[in-house]
């Protein structure tokens, strides 16, 4: 059925509210601040407003509606408490200038989530400021160089980046001002020692690395690159966007990183997409505690309290970061608990590990072994049909698709994260519908050619969905 769109069931005059008469009286307003142009909105009923929000909401997909499997970047658990208990007004109504002493309670939770983070990551201290994963890498450049400047070691102006990592990565380096050295993977999907080794000299500020990388592999000899980055007098950044994978199991401060940074937007009880609130904070050892970004929380005695470092890289962002997104990711912590938090890795591990052998005799599986958190397939192993395709085809069946065409190291790459949380019955049923979706591209693959057959949109044209983007109404009448 054809939607009709609000302005096209808009009627002259119609409203969808009423008002008592003006008591209050006339007040003119000066000339030149007023509109010349007519204010063209739709004119309709409450109900015709309601029902055109609604009608919009489900045309959209979300983890409320049914799995999510999207790699690297999915969304986590999203604790619908944590939400309740972020929207209490004791913490919405804080305002960023009250003073120190009338927000205690506040700077506690900002003080209590970085001792957690601490003790989760072996970070030394925590920044809440910056407000996003990339905002977080940028932050932790800028104390890499820091670090090195103020040692007089003004050469280093290169950092190494794994050619799998999250695109943020190499962008965030080169925001910071250093050049990007790529290095490969083995057949392995781990970093390319040998490559490495290749690259390094006084010229190496340090190098961004995730672990589990971005292919859902440990990196076994992460013990080993720590000690030729140390050795070259270079740091170690940790991309902790998706800590899922590891938590309450193995710490990036014991595997020889110096600086970290966190997506709670992901991790920690916040969704994420569509720009939403974030909170990427930053971590850092000993040594480079005193560069963390202005201000921090600190406690004296039992008093929190702001704080300025004369040694820090300055402030970073407007306030103290997003609260309400630091308090959801304190909520999800304590609610897990010591006794639990390791389950959350575990579960990770177990599903995505539980995918990947399922899955194995009907999608390609270019490296195998035990993964991580996600598994990368290289598409369909018979069956004419491409990961595009199946992508679509998933949709069909009511699922988001896994992430597609990345990893870049294969060249029909589908990388899927079923996240811990998910029932093993919604895994299996996912499991099932990938199988199915094979069989079609064997026996009818103009299904899966043509697909989405079932959805509000059809198949788009991407690169015109890019170029010339329809954003208002008036210019799908063009
Ligand atoms: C999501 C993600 C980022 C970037 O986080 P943003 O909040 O989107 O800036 C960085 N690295 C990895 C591995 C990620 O998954």
């Amino acid at each position: 059925m054809y939607d009709k769109l609000i302005y096209e069931i808009s009627k002259k005059d119609r409203i969808g509210y009423s008002l008592p008469n003006d008591d209050v009286g006339h007040f003119d307003i000066n000339e030149s601040l007023t509109r010349t142009i007519s204010f063209d909105m739709p004119e309709v009923t409450e109900l015709d407003v309601v029902r055109h929000f609604t009608r919009l909401s489900q045309k959209n997909y979300g983890v409320d509606q049914g799995f999510y499997p999207l790699g690297s970047c999915t969304m986590k658990y999203n604790p619908k408490i944590d939400e309740e208990i972020a929207s209490n007004p004791a913490f919405t109504k804080i305002h960023p200038l009250q003073n120190a002493t009338s927000v205690q309670g506040a700077l506690e939770i900002y003080y209590e989530t970085s001792r957690l983070l601490s003790e989760l990551t072996g970070m030394q201290e925590f920044t809440f400021n910056p407000f996003a994963g990339a905002h977080g890498e940028l932050a932790g450049l800028m104390i890499m160089k820091q670090y090195h400047m103020n040692r007089g070691d003004d050469k280093r102006t290169k950092v190494i980046v794994p050619n799998s990592a999250h695109g943020t990565n190499p962008a965030s380096s080169s925001v910071c001002g250093f050049d990007v050295v790529e290095v490969g993977s083995t057949a392995k999907g781990t970093v390319d020692l040998e490559a490495l080794k290749q690259v390094l000299n006084d010229e190496i500020a340090g190098i961004m690395l995730t672990n589990p990388n971005t292919m859902g592999i440990f990196e076994r000899d992460i013990c080993e690159i720590a000690k030729l980055m140390h050795d070259n007098g270079s740091l170690l950044y940790y991309d902790g966007a998706n800590l899922n994978a590891i938590l309450g199991m193995a710490r990036p401060a014991d595997m020889g990183f110096d600086i970290m940074h966190i997506n709670l937007h992901k991790t920690f009880s916040t969704p994420h997409g569509g720009g939403g609130p974030g909170s990427g904070p930053v971590g850092v050892v000993g040594k480079l505690v005193d560069l963390l970004p202005n201000p921090r929380v600190i406690k004296k005695g039992n008093k929190f309290d702001f704080f300025h470092s004369k040694a820090s890289i300055g402030a970073i962002s407007g306030f103290w970061g997003n609260f309400l997104v630091v308090v959801k990711a304190y909520c999800y912590i304590l609610s897990l608990g010591k006794e639990n938090i390791a389950n959350v890795a575990k579960l990770a591990v177990l599903n995505a590990n539980y995918v990947k052998e399922s899955l194995k005799d009907t999608y390609k599986l270019p490296i195998t072994g035990l993964c991580k958190h996600e598994v990368v397939f290289d598409g369909l192993i018979h069956g004419q049909a491409t990961t595009l395709e199946v992508a679509k085809r998933l949709l069909d069946y009511g699922y988001h698709p896994p992430t597609i065409y990345f990893p870049l190291l294969f060249h029909q790459s589908m990388m899927i994260e079923p996240t811990e949380n998910e029932s093993k019955e919604t895994i299996d049923d996912f499991i099932e519908t990938m199988k199915i979706i094979a069989q079609e591209a064997l026996k009818s693959p103009e299904l899966l050619h043509n697909a989405p057959h079932n959805t509000l949109v059809r198949r788009l044209d991407e690169v015109k969905a890019a170029r010339t983007p329809i954003l208002k109404y008036k210019d799908l009448l063009k």
